[in-house]
Protein backbone atom coordinates (compact mmCIF):
# COMPACT_ATOMS: atom_id res chain seq x y z
CA UNK A 1 0.00 0.00 0.00
CA UNK A 2 1.30 3.33 -0.77
CA UNK A 3 0.93 5.27 2.60
CA UNK A 4 1.50 8.60 0.81
CA UNK A 5 3.46 10.48 2.77
CA UNK A 6 6.62 10.81 0.67
CA UNK A 7 8.01 14.36 0.80
CA UNK A 8 4.95 15.61 3.49
CA UNK A 9 6.68 17.34 6.35
CA UNK A 10 5.94 15.24 9.39
CA UNK A 11 6.59 16.66 12.93
CA UNK A 12 7.28 14.33 15.75
CA UNK A 13 6.99 15.07 19.54
CA UNK A 14 9.33 13.92 22.45
CA UNK A 15 11.32 11.53 19.43
CA UNK A 16 14.64 11.56 20.74
CA UNK A 17 14.16 8.28 21.92
CA UNK A 18 11.29 5.22 22.41
CA UNK A 19 8.40 5.34 20.66
CA UNK A 20 8.82 8.84 19.69
CA UNK A 21 11.80 8.10 17.41
CA UNK A 22 10.12 4.86 16.42
CA UNK A 23 7.60 6.76 14.71
CA UNK A 24 9.98 8.83 13.27
CA UNK A 25 12.12 5.91 11.47
CA UNK A 26 8.58 4.58 10.27
CA UNK A 27 7.79 8.03 8.64
CA UNK A 28 11.65 8.06 7.13
CA UNK A 29 11.56 5.49 6.25
CA UNK A 30 8.17 5.91 3.82
CA UNK A 31 10.78 9.02 2.33
CA UNK A 32 8.36 11.39 4.51
CA UNK A 33 10.16 15.07 5.59
CA UNK A 34 10.59 14.47 9.03
CA UNK A 35 11.19 16.77 11.98
CA UNK A 36 11.75 15.41 15.56
CA UNK A 37 11.63 17.12 18.85
CA UNK A 38 12.64 17.09 22.30
CA UNK A 39 14.88 18.38 24.95
CA UNK A 40 18.05 18.08 24.56
CA UNK A 41 19.78 18.90 21.32
CA UNK A 42 22.68 16.83 21.81
CA UNK A 43 20.55 13.87 21.60
CA UNK A 44 18.24 14.91 18.86
CA UNK A 45 21.73 14.83 16.49
CA UNK A 46 22.39 11.88 17.55
CA UNK A 47 18.88 9.93 17.19
CA UNK A 48 18.50 12.17 13.42
CA UNK A 49 22.38 10.55 12.49
CA UNK A 50 20.45 7.08 13.93
CA UNK A 51 17.65 7.47 11.74
CA UNK A 52 19.38 8.20 8.73
CA UNK A 53 21.87 5.29 9.10
CA UNK A 54 19.05 2.83 8.71
CA UNK A 55 16.34 5.30 6.14
CA UNK A 56 18.92 6.98 4.07
CA UNK A 57 16.13 9.75 4.05
CA UNK A 58 18.33 12.71 4.42
CA UNK A 59 15.01 15.18 5.24
CA UNK A 60 15.91 14.40 9.06
CA UNK A 61 15.64 17.81 11.24
CA UNK A 62 15.64 18.59 14.42
CA UNK A 63 14.01 21.03 16.77
CA UNK A 64 14.79 21.98 20.57
CA UNK A 65 11.13 22.22 22.02
CA UNK A 66 9.87 21.52 25.65
CA UNK A 67 6.34 20.25 25.36
CA UNK A 68 5.31 22.03 28.42
CA UNK A 69 5.91 25.08 27.18
CA UNK A 70 3.59 26.66 25.34
CA UNK A 71 6.21 29.50 23.65
CA UNK A 72 8.44 26.72 22.51
CA UNK A 73 5.43 25.14 20.75
CA UNK A 74 4.79 28.63 18.84
CA UNK A 75 8.29 28.86 17.89
CA UNK A 76 8.61 25.43 16.40
CA UNK A 77 5.79 25.56 14.70
CA UNK A 78 6.44 29.22 13.10
CA UNK A 79 10.05 27.88 12.40
CA UNK A 80 8.60 24.53 10.31
CA UNK A 81 5.73 26.03 8.27
CA UNK A 82 2.89 24.23 6.59
CA UNK A 83 3.45 20.87 8.63
CA UNK A 84 0.93 18.53 7.19
CA UNK A 85 1.10 15.10 9.83
CA UNK A 86 2.04 15.86 13.59
CA UNK A 87 2.13 12.88 16.16
CA UNK A 88 1.94 13.94 19.51
CA UNK A 89 4.06 12.50 22.38
CA UNK A 90 5.64 13.46 25.53
CA UNK A 91 7.24 12.15 28.37
CA UNK A 92 5.63 10.08 30.74
CA UNK A 93 4.72 11.05 34.22
CA UNK A 94 5.63 9.68 37.57
CA UNK A 95 3.64 6.82 38.68
CA UNK A 96 1.97 7.21 42.43
CA UNK A 97 -1.16 6.90 44.73
CA UNK A 98 -3.69 9.82 45.08
CA UNK A 99 -1.79 10.79 48.61
CA UNK A 100 1.57 11.20 46.71
CA UNK A 101 0.69 14.39 44.54
CA UNK A 102 0.44 17.82 45.39
CA UNK A 103 -1.09 20.52 42.91
CA UNK A 104 3.04 20.82 41.62
CA UNK A 105 2.15 17.15 39.88
CA UNK A 106 -1.35 17.45 39.03
CA UNK A 107 -0.04 20.75 36.94
CA UNK A 108 2.89 19.59 35.15
CA UNK A 109 0.28 16.20 34.47
CA UNK A 110 -1.88 18.75 33.43
CA UNK A 111 0.81 20.51 31.21
CA UNK A 112 2.59 17.79 29.44
CA UNK A 113 -0.03 15.01 29.10
CA UNK A 114 -3.12 17.58 27.75
CA UNK A 115 -2.07 21.12 27.03
CA UNK A 116 0.55 20.14 24.89
CA UNK A 117 -1.86 18.73 22.51
CA UNK A 118 -4.30 21.44 22.79
CA UNK A 119 -1.51 24.01 22.13
CA UNK A 120 -0.20 22.18 19.00
CA UNK A 121 -3.31 21.59 17.62
CA UNK A 122 -3.77 24.88 18.01
CA UNK A 123 -0.62 26.00 16.15
CA UNK A 124 -0.57 23.11 13.51
CA UNK A 125 -4.49 23.50 11.86
CA UNK A 126 -4.81 27.13 10.68
CA UNK A 127 -2.65 25.82 8.02
CA UNK A 128 -4.14 22.16 8.03
CA UNK A 129 -6.96 24.19 7.44
CA UNK A 130 -5.82 25.99 4.75
CA UNK A 131 -4.31 23.24 2.40
CA UNK A 132 -7.68 21.32 3.37
CA UNK A 133 -5.40 18.17 4.35
CA UNK A 134 -4.06 17.25 7.61
CA UNK A 135 -3.47 14.15 10.27
CA UNK A 136 -2.82 14.26 13.47
CA UNK A 137 -2.09 11.17 15.80
CA UNK A 138 -1.44 10.94 19.49
CA UNK A 139 0.90 8.71 21.61
CA UNK A 140 -1.19 7.98 24.51
CA UNK A 141 -1.53 4.60 26.68
CA UNK A 142 -3.46 1.96 27.27
CA UNK A 143 -4.84 3.50 30.25
CA UNK A 144 -7.04 5.98 28.06
CA UNK A 145 -9.51 2.72 27.92
CA UNK A 146 -8.64 0.96 31.17
CA UNK A 147 -6.93 2.23 34.45
CA UNK A 148 -3.51 1.13 34.89
CA UNK A 149 -2.57 0.23 38.43
CA UNK A 150 -0.82 2.78 40.07
CA UNK A 151 -0.68 5.39 37.41
CA UNK A 152 -2.93 7.71 38.60
CA UNK A 153 -1.98 10.80 36.50
CA UNK A 154 -1.87 8.58 33.40
CA UNK A 155 -5.44 7.29 34.30
CA UNK A 156 -6.67 10.56 34.89
CA UNK A 157 -5.25 12.95 31.92
CA UNK A 158 -5.21 9.99 29.19
CA UNK A 159 -8.96 9.45 28.72
CA UNK A 160 -9.10 13.84 28.54
CA UNK A 161 -7.15 13.31 25.74
CA UNK A 162 -9.55 10.74 24.17
CA UNK A 163 -12.45 13.40 24.98
CA UNK A 164 -10.79 16.46 23.37
CA UNK A 165 -9.76 14.17 19.78
CA UNK A 166 -13.48 13.08 19.57
CA UNK A 167 -14.52 16.85 19.89
CA UNK A 168 -11.36 17.70 17.82
CA UNK A 169 -12.43 15.26 15.28
CA UNK A 170 -16.06 16.49 14.61
CA UNK A 171 -15.01 19.84 14.24
CA UNK A 172 -12.09 19.07 11.75
CA UNK A 173 -13.33 16.86 9.81
CA UNK A 174 -14.85 18.76 7.32
CA UNK A 175 -11.59 20.59 6.95
CA UNK A 176 -9.77 16.77 6.03
CA UNK A 177 -8.26 16.91 9.37
CA UNK A 178 -8.17 13.61 11.07
CA UNK A 179 -6.93 12.68 14.91
CA UNK A 180 -6.42 9.65 16.49
CA UNK A 181 -5.16 8.43 19.52
CA UNK A 182 -2.95 5.55 19.81
CA UNK A 183 -2.36 3.87 23.11
CA UNK A 184 0.90 1.73 23.65
CA UNK A 185 0.16 -1.78 25.92
CA UNK A 186 4.02 -2.30 27.36
CA UNK A 187 6.56 -1.31 24.63
CA UNK A 188 10.34 -2.12 25.26
CA UNK A 189 11.42 1.41 25.42
CA UNK A 190 14.02 2.85 28.02
CA UNK A 191 11.10 4.38 30.25
CA UNK A 192 9.65 0.59 30.34
CA UNK A 193 12.98 -0.73 30.91
CA UNK A 194 13.76 1.49 33.85
CA UNK A 195 10.76 0.99 35.70
CA UNK A 196 10.76 -2.84 35.52
CA UNK A 197 14.34 -3.48 35.35
CA UNK A 198 15.08 -1.79 39.18
CA UNK A 199 12.28 -4.56 39.99
CA UNK A 200 14.01 -7.60 39.07
CA UNK A 201 16.80 -8.67 36.63
CA UNK A 202 14.28 -10.38 34.20
CA UNK A 203 10.75 -9.04 34.89
CA UNK A 204 10.70 -7.76 31.49
CA UNK A 205 10.29 -10.89 30.42
CA UNK A 206 7.97 -12.19 32.92
CA UNK A 207 5.94 -8.87 31.94
CA UNK A 208 6.03 -10.18 28.25
CA UNK A 209 4.89 -13.57 29.61
CA UNK A 210 1.94 -12.85 30.88
CA UNK A 211 0.59 -11.11 27.67
CA UNK A 212 -1.11 -13.06 24.89
CA UNK A 213 0.87 -12.79 22.34
CA UNK A 214 3.72 -13.76 24.36
CA UNK A 215 6.20 -10.60 24.83
CA UNK A 216 6.07 -7.27 25.17
CA UNK A 217 6.20 -5.13 21.75
CA UNK A 218 8.92 -3.49 19.62
CA UNK A 219 8.67 0.35 19.40
CA UNK A 220 8.53 -0.36 15.61
CA UNK A 221 5.58 -2.54 15.84
CA UNK A 222 3.98 0.55 17.63
CA UNK A 223 4.96 2.71 14.71
CA UNK A 224 3.31 0.78 12.01
CA UNK A 225 -0.15 1.70 13.47
CA UNK A 226 0.95 5.78 14.14
CA UNK A 227 2.35 5.63 10.56
CA UNK A 228 -1.24 4.60 8.89
CA UNK A 229 -3.87 6.58 10.90
CA UNK A 230 -1.28 9.14 10.40
CA UNK A 231 -0.98 8.84 6.47
CA UNK A 232 -2.92 10.20 3.57
CA UNK A 233 -3.31 6.14 2.88
CA UNK A 234 -6.40 7.10 6.30
CA UNK A 235 -8.87 8.87 4.57
CA UNK A 236 -11.66 7.94 6.97
CA UNK A 237 -11.00 7.01 9.93
CA UNK A 238 -10.76 9.68 13.07
CA UNK A 239 -11.91 10.10 16.27
CA UNK A 240 -10.75 6.75 17.43
CA UNK A 241 -8.62 4.83 20.02
CA UNK A 242 -6.23 2.03 19.30
CA UNK A 243 -4.35 -0.06 21.66
CA UNK A 244 -1.50 -1.68 20.78
CA UNK A 245 -0.67 -4.71 23.79
CA UNK A 246 -0.31 -7.61 22.04
CA UNK A 247 -3.86 -8.54 23.37
CA UNK A 248 -3.32 -7.51 26.83
CA UNK A 249 -6.44 -5.34 27.33
CA UNK A 250 -9.51 -7.80 28.02
CA UNK A 251 -12.08 -4.72 28.09
CA UNK A 252 -13.97 -4.70 24.60
P1 LIG B 1 11.05 7.19 26.54
O1 LIG B 1 11.72 6.05 25.89
O2 LIG B 1 11.41 7.56 27.94
O3 LIG B 1 11.22 8.49 25.60
C1 LIG B 1 10.66 9.70 25.99
C2 LIG B 1 10.97 10.76 24.95
O4 LIG B 1 10.24 11.94 25.31
C3 LIG B 1 12.44 11.17 24.90
O5 LIG B 1 12.79 11.43 23.56
C4 LIG B 1 12.47 12.46 25.72
O6 LIG B 1 13.56 13.29 25.30
C5 LIG B 1 11.13 13.06 25.33
N1 LIG B 1 10.56 14.02 26.28
C6 LIG B 1 10.30 13.81 27.59
N2 LIG B 1 9.76 14.92 28.13
C7 LIG B 1 9.68 15.84 27.13
C8 LIG B 1 9.23 17.19 27.07
N3 LIG B 1 8.74 17.82 28.15
N4 LIG B 1 9.30 17.84 25.89
C9 LIG B 1 9.79 17.23 24.79
N5 LIG B 1 10.24 15.96 24.78
C10 LIG B 1 10.18 15.27 25.95
O7 LIG B 1 9.44 6.98 26.59
P2 LIG B 1 8.49 6.01 25.71
O8 LIG B 1 8.44 4.69 26.34
O9 LIG B 1 8.83 6.16 24.28
O10 LIG B 1 7.05 6.67 26.02
C11 LIG B 1 6.50 7.70 25.22
C12 LIG B 1 5.11 8.02 25.77
O11 LIG B 1 4.29 6.84 25.70
C13 LIG B 1 5.11 8.44 27.24
O12 LIG B 1 4.14 9.43 27.45
C14 LIG B 1 4.74 7.17 27.97
O13 LIG B 1 4.09 7.41 29.22
C15 LIG B 1 3.76 6.57 26.97
N6 LIG B 1 3.63 5.12 27.20
C16 LIG B 1 4.65 4.30 26.93
C17 LIG B 1 4.49 2.94 27.14
C18 LIG B 1 5.58 1.96 26.80
O14 LIG B 1 5.34 0.76 26.95
N7 LIG B 1 6.74 2.39 26.36
C19 LIG B 1 3.30 2.44 27.69
C20 LIG B 1 2.27 3.33 27.97
C21 LIG B 1 2.43 4.68 27.71
P3 LIG B 1 14.20 14.45 26.26
O15 LIG B 1 14.16 13.90 27.66
O16 LIG B 1 15.58 14.66 25.71
O17 LIG B 1 13.32 15.65 26.08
Amino acid sequence: MDLRVRGKKVLVLAASKGLGKACATAYAEEGAHVFIASRNAEQLRQTAKEIFSVTHNPNIETVVCDVTNGKDIEKMVQEIGCIDIVINNTGGPPAGKFADFDDTDWQQAFESLLMSVVRTVRAVTPHMKEQQFGRIVTITSSSMKQALDGLLLSNTFRPAIVGLSKSLSQELAGDNILINSVGPGTMDTDRIRAVYDQEEEDSVKKIGEMIPIGRIGRPAEFAKAVLFLGSAANTYITGQTLVVDGGAMKSL
